[in-house]
């Protein structure tokens, strides 16, 4: 069968797969590809279409600063995949944990907003990259609103983001090294029709993947915290990157 891209739908005759598409950055510690990402659509994401960066940096300095400080309380472990911030300035002293942001992210030319639909939109490449390397889905037409926003900025699609109770978070062996991606790992990760709900280094996002009305959104949110109750206390949807507890601050109350 002739392969076919997940993002274009275009085919092997019209397009080329020679590059390796990371479904999760490199620089994360990611090791997985995705043979049906085209070279047209993996150099995009990389591309700087935001002026000083690309959609995979702003979802790279997102989960970096995560990663830094779950990495960083087993400082004996092998890091692989590290990488210099152009936003942040990590620090660690005594388990104490500080993310500075550099002043060009404070003032300058980065907006806050503009930023956050990128992280957004590369939640989604690593989401629907992940969810076609792991369950073989991808190409139905109801993943149109996916590939519209990711891959082609189109709408706006927002983004919820779950704030945990208490700092208990399952991290198995390599996770750290080789972050993965969940869809259903934990009972407490909701989805149907309309919305989906993934895991990664800790943090828990729910969003749309399909056209929906408010009324759907409304019925999401609702069965979403009453299946989270136990872990988590609510939920906000992001408009700015402060507002995912990057830091994972909540691992430090007592
Ligand atoms: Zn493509």
């Amino acid at each position: 069968m002739n392969k076919k891209c997940i993002w274009c739908l275009k085919e092997e005759s019209e397009v080329t797969f020679l590059t390796k598409a990371h479904t999760i950055p490199k620089s994360l510690g990611g090791q997985n590809f995705n043979p049906n990402v085209c070279d047209s659509c993996n150099k995009y994401f990389g591309e700087r279409t935001y002026k000083y960066y690309s959609i995979e940096t702003a979802l790279k300095e997102t989960f970096n600063v995560t990663r830094f400080r779950l990495i960083q309380k087993d400082k004996t472990k092998r890091k692989i995949g590290e990488f210099k911030s152009i936003f942040f300035d990590l620090k660690s002293k005594k388990n104490h944990f500080t993310i500075v942001v550099k002043d060009t992210f404070r003032f300058d030319y980065v907006s806050q907003n503009q930023l956050c639909r990128a992280f957004k939109r590369g939640l989604y490449k690593l989401y629907f990259e992940e969810l076609n390397r792991q369950k073989s889905i991808g190409y139905e037409n109801t993943f149109e609103l996916v590939r519209g926003f990711s891959r082609y900025d189109l709408d706006d699609l927002p983004v919820y983001y779950f704030y945990r109770s208490f700092g208990v978070m399952l991290m198995l062996g390599n996770e750290l090294e080789t972050p993965i991606l969940y869809f259903e790992r934990m009972n407490y990760l909701y989805s149907n029709e309309y919305f989906t709900e993934i895991e990664f280094l800790g943090h828990v996002f729910g969003f749309p993947i399909k056209k929906y009305t408010p009324n759907d959104l409304e019925n999401y949110i609702q069965n979403s915290l009453k299946l989270k109750e136990t872990f988590f206390k609510g939920c906000k949807e992001i408009k700015r990157l402060t507002d995912i507890d990057l830091l994972l601050t909540i691992m430090d109350e007592k």
